[in-house]
């Protein structure tokens, strides 16, 4: 453990938000290839059904999934393939997951069955710096699974109209997890998502959330970008889609901030 970037192993990041379409699976794929970029080794995990990070990065070949990797408690190398981005993997989701709340009901580890299979795994083995964690759009099990798995949670903010509603019941969650099972688990900051300077709503929801949330929201904006809605459909990160936009630019200025803040906390 000489490395001193993350004395325990790699740092795991929840991205959430109970809000559909705020661009939490955006902002996974494309602050995991960002932190690839800069040589970081970095594993994504699709937590949610829909799968769109696992289509997002190419991946389709559902063999192994966190459905197997949740419900069967199938091992962690088993469920991880690589994607068509050098340097980043992923564990992908298949619909079959959108039952595993059910399916877990009666489990009496429900809520850590993620925390085990990435904390508890050998993890040094794949020497990961960064793990996202992709959520649904919902504060359930699987949500709580990533919270009580997470040393922080990052959580997207679609600049538009009530976009601060609903946060509250957020905390509220990461509350909940705080007291319940995992008493470390910070907010790693909040990232204000499809920002448009031109728009006067965009600006006052800026300043509405720098106003009342300070330092947790991060001085980098992602802006409205067609090329970061386009990416997916080509089946990768805009980093490499059109590696020039805005977007990709946004998205490596977000991983310099998170990294600057993660050497400041070591240090
Ligand atoms: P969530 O995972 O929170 O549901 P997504 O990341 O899937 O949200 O984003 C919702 C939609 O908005 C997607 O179609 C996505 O391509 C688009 N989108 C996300 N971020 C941006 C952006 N910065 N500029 C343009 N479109 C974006
Ligand atoms: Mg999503």
């Amino acid at each position: 453990m000489s490395d001193l970037s993350r004395p325990e192993g790699p740092r795991i990041i929840a991205v959430a938000n109970q809000k559909g379409g705020v661009g939490k699976t955006t902002t996974a794929i494309n602050l995991a290839a960002a932190l690839v970029e800069n040589g970081s080794r970095v594993l994504v995990v699709d937590l949610d059904p829909q799968g769109n990070a696992s289509t997002g990065l190419g991946v389709d070949d559902r063999s192994g999934s966190t459905y197997e990797l949740l419900v069967d408690e199938a091992p962690l190398e088993s469920v991880i393939q690589e994607t068509g981005f050098a340097g980043l993997s992923i564990v992908p989701a298949t619909v079959d997951l959108s039952s595993a709340d059910i399916e877990l009901m009666a489990n009496e580890k429900r809520s850590f069955l993620l925390h085990d299979a990435l904390r508890q795994t050998a993890m040094d083995a794949f020497g990961w710096d960064y793990i996202l964690i992709d959520c649904p759009p919902s504060l359930n099990l699987l949500t709580v699974n990533a919270m009580v798995a997470a040393h922080s949670v990052l959580v997207p903010l679609q600049t538009e109209f009530f976009a601060l509603e609903g946060l509250s019941q957020l905390m509220l969650t990461v509350r909940e997890v705080r007291e319940t099972a995992n008493s470390d688990l910070r907010i790693e900051g909040i990232v204000l998502t499809m920002y448009d300077k031109r728009n006067n709503l965009s600006q006052q929801v800026e300043k509405d959330a720098r106003d009342n949330l300070g330092d947790l929201v991060f001085r980098t904006k992602i802006p409205r970008n067609v090329r970061v809605s386009e990416a997916p459909s080509y089946a990768v990160p805009v980093l490499s889609y059109d590696s020039d936009s805005t977007g990709a630019a946004a998205y490596r200025a977000l991983a310099q901030e998170l990294l600057r803040k993660h050497s400041r906390i070591a240090a």
